[in-house]
């Protein structure tokens, strides 16, 4: 594995509180960044702590017993969370997915998803609420969730093989209780199930094939994800990436294989058939297939930072604006004024060779904003 960074400036402490427009317009929906994307996706981190420590977003080395996690009084509560969905829900967000760490972990999840159930986006339809998490709470989780209103998950598994699972875990967590959470989750009704490998060369890529053959015709949808250069602390090297086109190559070797159109815009994974019936496979592929250009996504982390991208280097403290008695107006025109901003494309200007690399070591960790 590569030379671990440990990070130089905790971001945590450092975000902009957005200015209030002079004027404060109504929002419409219809709010476009600087590239005309619109915005449709909020990803809430609801916790900064994870029961793993997998090596390609909290290594050991670094957020080891001495690492200082955010305290409970700085993470937003739950009003506050389903006030800003609100918020962003009449700016045109209509999915909401909420991730860590390990969402999970947040005591009272449950609750959160039933006040969230109870949002309207701008068409005065319900948001569409979904989860990542990495399994291993989920057996004892799926039926509360579904309950009060989560429609679909998002599992990380990256391998079948319990010593290779454990090892890139680092916490020594079985390979089979995220897979009878997975079981849970589906005898719960939570669909479609998604399952996210993120494959790394000389690591778990021998798994792929393997991975394949135990989510075909499960109804299971197994997504394979490019390892990326998230966040200052993974030690990230290209040779360690296996290219989405590579691993197609492999899996088509044994099935054939054939593209299907995406569900949506904005949407991350490629998506693909096994002609045989035996159901879909998705390839994100932000290294060698940069998807920027339709990328519809805000990030809100623990405690109320925007991030505008995965690879952002600085975060707009929404906190404050909530703490500090702003009405809702004043949020809402802030947040259309932020988006309308934007113009991130990382991944985009990685891929050409121009990714900015001052501030990398800045760059935003993934645990603390959600994949
Ligand atoms: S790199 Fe940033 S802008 Fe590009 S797709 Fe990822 S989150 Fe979106």
């Amino acid at each position: 594995m590569g030379e671990t960074i440990i990070p130089l400036a905790d971001l945590r402490y450092h975000a902009a509180v957005p200015a209030i427009p002079a004027r404060l317009e109504a929002p419409t929906g219809t709010l476009r960044d600087r590239l005309r994307r619109p915005l449709r996706d909020l990803r809430i981190s609801v916790t900064d702590r994870c029961n793993f420590r997998c090596s390609y977003c909290m290594p050991k080395a670094v957020f080891d017993r001495d690492y200082q996690f955010l305290p409970q009084k700085s993470l937003l509560d739950f009003e506050e969370i389903t006030r800003l969905a609100r918020l962003f829900g009449a700016h045109g967000v209509h999915k909401l997915r909420l991730t860590g760490g390990e969402p999970l972990l947040r005591k009272g999840i449950e609750h959160l998803v039933a006040m969230l159930a109870e949002v309207r986006g701008a068409d005065g339809q319900p948001l569409d609420i979904t989860l990542t998490t990495n399994g291993s709470l989920l057996a004892r989780k799926a039926h509360a969730l579904k309950a009060a209103g989560l429609s679909r998950v998002t599992v990380s598994l990256d391998a079948l093989d319990d010593g290779i699972f454990r090892t890139m875990n680092d916490v020594d967590f079985p390979v089979a209780d995220v897979l009878a959470g997975i079981e849970a989750a589906q005898a719960a009704g939570l669909a479609p199930l998604k399952v996210n490998m993120v494959v790394q060369r000389g690591v778990n890529d021998h798994e792929a094939v393997t991975m394949a053959r135990r989510f075909r015709g499960t109804g299971i949808v197994l997504r394979f994800i490019e390892y990326m250069d998230v966040g200052a602390t993974n030690g990230w090297r290209m040779d360690q990436v296996l290219p989405s086109a590579e691993l197609l190559r492999r899996l088509q070797a044994h099935w054939a294989l054939e593209p299907l159109q995406p569900n949506a815009n904005g949407e991350t994974a490629e998506r693909w058939r096994y002609r045989d019936g035996g159901g879909e496979i998705g390839l994100i592929s932000s290294v060698t297939q940069a998807f920027c250009r339709d990328c519809n996504r805000a990030r809100l982390s623990t405690e109320g930072k925007l991030f505008m991208c995965l690879f952002a280097t600085q975060g707009h403290d929404l906190r404050a604006l909530l703490r500090g008695g702003r009405s809702d107006d004043e949020i809402s025109a802030a947040l259309g004024a932020l988006w309308a901003q934007r113009d991130d494309r990382y991944s985009e200007l990685r891929s050409s060779g121009r990714a900015p690399h001052d501030g990398a070591e800045r760059r935003v960790e993934m645990h603390y904003i959600g994949g």
